[in-house]
């Protein structure tokens, strides 16, 4: 089966946890494998990632391990199991002081588990919860309780999630909880780490500076699910090592209909920053509980791979759906259609008509592209260390072999998020002879045929950037 180049990110739970199931979803398709950290117990997760470590190494595909923090997500705490019915007009109180519901002279009081809310919000502000599906209407904080009217009938029960698209909370990205599974995640070499609820690049710029110094090599991807996130796109992705759209979330902080909009632009600036971005949530929602997705979803999953997506993720499909590995086939067989169709009008994409005082490494591989596609060559290979290079030729998405070789197996694994990177191989190559040695070690394997035409390029140093075409 030809390959293809957009990537799949499967996230694991009951569904999707025994090696038999995950052989053959990474036989289908899945390069990432996602651990939600906002489910399930240490014990779990460090099954899950040998499994797929040893998998990887059976079938010789890598495999991205993320690991995907929890984050401040704000909920309702302890509610009568069956929860509480409330009217539209009825007025309610949030309280930050309570932990379990309560009533005083018939008004309903519902604990909030973080304690600041009372501080971030004021009268006029809209509170959502559960996913949006009933609003409130701030009237007035009174030292710990916060006086809202119900918009809408609804129920409210435990633990539900809130979100308030008016105001800026002030909950940190990195909880206690965050911190001690990043330790988990440290322990067990997870390749990425992704943060929920990022407001702004130093969120990212802090977790690089701990995970740095505790001489982690994981990757940040910042997951874009907040307004604050949307006012500073272009800071966030520039600090991160790769983004995700996460459409749940964002979908209840910003007007639903404006996510299509902020998925095109994030995904747009990732790709000109040469950082790997992910399309997510609800993308083949009804194959949860059905077999076949329905046309819009499958139509979603095309646009995304359109839009340049380097991957499309699945999130309870594979975690707790029936019909795990049917999803991952699905969207396999979406990626390579519309790849096929997008293939026809090979080209640059657009902000690849180049911008003047680009950095050496970013022209270098610019017009190591142009080249390939000057003279047709039948592939690119980038040696490289930290898969800069690679990632920075596959971002023009230009439809040629990109053959990558680099020193590092973690980089081997962290490329495997990368649209289009699908041939990395694990070699040492000493700068000074590089060309010559990375043409021997192509032609050694098989890997190229005599005759065939390359472009290399090669980052031999920080101030030694050189590209040259090779006949191999
Ligand atoms: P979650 O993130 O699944 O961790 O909430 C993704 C999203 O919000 O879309
Ligand atoms: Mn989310």
């Amino acid at each position: 089966m030809p390959h293809k180049n957009t990537k799949i990110v499967c996230t694991l739970g009951p569904a999707s946890s025994s090696p038999k199931i995950l052989e053959k979803m990474i036989r289908a398709g899945m390069n990432v494998a996602r651990l939600n950290f906002s489910h399930g117990t240490y014990e779990e997760f460090a099954k899950m990632i040998k499994t797929v470590r040893v998998l990887s190494k059976k079938l010789n595909t890598p495999i991205a391990i993320l690991q995907d923090l929890q984050g401040p997500k704000i909920r309702i705490g302890e509610v009568p199991k069956e929860g509480i019915v409330i009217k539209e007009k009825e007025l309610i109180i949030l309280s930050t002081s309570h932990n379990v519901y309560a009533t005083q002279h018939h008004t309903k009081i519902f604990p909030v588990q973080f304690r600041h809310l009372h501080k971030d919000v004021g009268p006029k502000d809209t509170i959502l919860i559960d996913d949006g599906l009933m609003e409130l209407t701030v009237k007035k904080v009174t030292g710990t309780s916060i006086y809202c009217e119900a918009v809408t009938d609804g129920i409210i029960k435990s633990h539900k999630g809130i979100n308030v698209p008016t105001a800026s909370l002030s909950a940190d990205p990195l909880t206690p909880k965050d911190l001690k599974d990043l330790t988990f995640g440290i322990k067990h070499n997870v390749d990425y780490v992704a943060l929920s609820f990022v407001r702004q690049a130093s969120d990212i710029t802090r977790l690089k500076k701990i995970l740095k110094d505790k001489n982690s090599q994981a990757r940040v991807m910042a997951k874009i699910e907040r307004h604050e996130a949307v006012k500073n796109l272009e800071e966030i992705v520039e600090a991160s090592d790769a983004i995700m759209v996460a459409r749940g979330d964002l979908g209840i902080e910003i007007p639903a209909e404006n996510v299509p909009i902020v998925q095109k632009r994030t995904i747009l600036l990732a790709n000109m920053y040469g950082k790997p971005v992910i399309t997510a949530t609800h993308m083949l929602n009804s194959m949860i509980e059905n077999p076949r997705a329905t046309r819009a979803e499958i139509s979603d999953a095309a646009n995304a791979v359109f839009d340049h997506s380097d991957a499309l993720m699945l999130s309870n499909e594979t975690a707790v759906g029936k019909y795990p590995l049917e999803a991952v086939e699905t969207l396999a067989r979406v990626a390579r259609v519309t790849e096929e169709n997008l293939q026809k009008y090979e080209q640059l994409l657009p902000f690849s008509k180049g911008k003047l005082d680009m950095p050496i490494s970013n022209a270098t591989c610019l017009n190591a592209v142009k080249l390939a596609l000057d003279i047709d060559a039948d592939a690119i290979v980038a040696v490289t260390q930290t898969g800069f290079t690679a990632q920075n030729i596959a971002k023009h998405r230009i439809y040629k072999p990109i053959i990558t070789i680099t020193g590092s197996e973690k980089v081997r694994n962290q490329l495997a998020l990368v649209w289009g990177l699908n041939e990395v191989f694990v070699k040492k190559i000493h700068s000074k002879y590089s060309i010559l040695e990375m043409t021997k070690f192509l032609k050694k394997d098989g890997i190229v045929k005599e005759g065939q035409e390359i472009v290399t390029v090669v980052n031999a140093s920080k101030n030694e950037k050189r590209i040259s075409t090779t006949i191999a």
